[in-house]
């Protein structure tokens, strides 16, 4: 049974061990996919749900690996937070996506009002990030307003005290906090009354393939008027058909994004698209 037990052992360190080479291989791919411009980021339209016009645009990474294709986000991004490079990356996100906003906003191409969502790591969540973003803005002309910062709830809930120092003193300087994938994790709406939040994200999988009356349903209604209450914005994330933002209008979601909407897309793509945009 010892034997046994060993024998397990070495396996399953053998399985750590090439777990490991494999997560080094792709983190260096990724390291050197950012250095060649395999990287870029997409933008995924947000509209007010009442008017339908244009309220904003998420930022979503893409990584194109030459010789293997699209990369979806999931598949890297879980593997850069474990290894850190999530902060240099994350970094670069914020600084493409608030340059193209800079490059829209001096074209007079942006909709009143306009927001540009970006995803934060938990690992981005530190005093340098307060740093990275005031420079962001101002290397672009741009006010704290225009920028979405968008946190998990998980996020948000963790105990780590320098996280809300961090959630708060960006808050001060103005930019909008999202809650993303609210309803996803465990979350104490307790917290809601502390934390300087602007806007809460209903996750895609209480919209997607949602119908009037079901549990769903009343679940979104839920969020929204929590929303509400606390005075802030809310949005469906997932929305895949007419019906679906027909449904999301109706239990009282301000703005609405998905499929239905529009697909993230890169940046010339979308600005012809949604804003008319002539040049690209
Ligand atoms: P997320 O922040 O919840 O972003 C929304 C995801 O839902 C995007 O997936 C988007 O393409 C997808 N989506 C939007 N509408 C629909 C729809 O109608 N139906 C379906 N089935 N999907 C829809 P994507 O781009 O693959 O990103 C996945 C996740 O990766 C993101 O989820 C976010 O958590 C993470 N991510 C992406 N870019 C970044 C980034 O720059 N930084 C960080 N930290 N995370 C990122
Ligand atoms: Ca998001
Ligand atoms: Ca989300
Ligand atoms: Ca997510």
């Amino acid at each position: 049974a010892k034997e046994l037990g060993r024998n397990r052992a070495s396996r399953f360190e053998a399985g750590l061990r090439y777990q490991a080479l494999r997560h080094l291989d792709v983190e260096q791919a990724l390291r050197r996919g950012l250095e060649h411009g395999e990287l870029a980021v997409h933008y995924q339209p947000v509209i007010d749900v009442s008017t339908g016009r244009l309220h904003g645009a998420e930022a979503l990474l893409r990584w194109n690996r030459p010789g293997i294709g699209p990369v979806p986000p999931d598949q890297f991004i879980p593997l850069a937070e474990e290894t850190g490079f999530i902060v240099p990356l994350g970094e670069w996100v914020l600084g493409e996506a608030l340059h193209q906003l800079g490059e829209w906003k001096g074209r007079n191409l942006l909709p009143s009002g306009f927001r540009m969502a970006v995803n934060l790591s938990p690992q981005q969540l530190g005093a340098a990030l307060l740093t990275s973003v005031e420079r962001a803005i101002g290397d672009n002309d741009l006010s704290p307003a225009e920028l979405s910062l968008e946190i998990t709830e998980t996020t948000l809930m963790s105990e780590r005290s320098n996280m809300s120092e961090a959630v708060h003193a960006l808050a001060s300087l103005g930019a909008n906090l999202s809650i993303d994938d609210f309803g996803t994790g465990y979350s104490s709406l307790a917290h809601l009354r502390h934390l300087p939040v602007h806007q809460l994200k209903v996750d895609r999988s209480f919209v997607s393939g949602t119908e009037a009356g079901s549990r769903d349903a009343a679940l979104i209604a839920a969020v929204c008027g929590l929303a509400q209450e606390f005075g802030l914005s809310c949005v469906a994330e997932g929305v895949e058909s007419a019906e679906e933002l027909q449904l999301v209008a109706d239990l009282g979601c301000g703005y609405a994004q998905g499929f239905h909407i529009g697909r993230p897309t890169s940046a010339a793509v979308f600005a012809a698209r949604w804003m008319g945009d002539q040049a690209g």
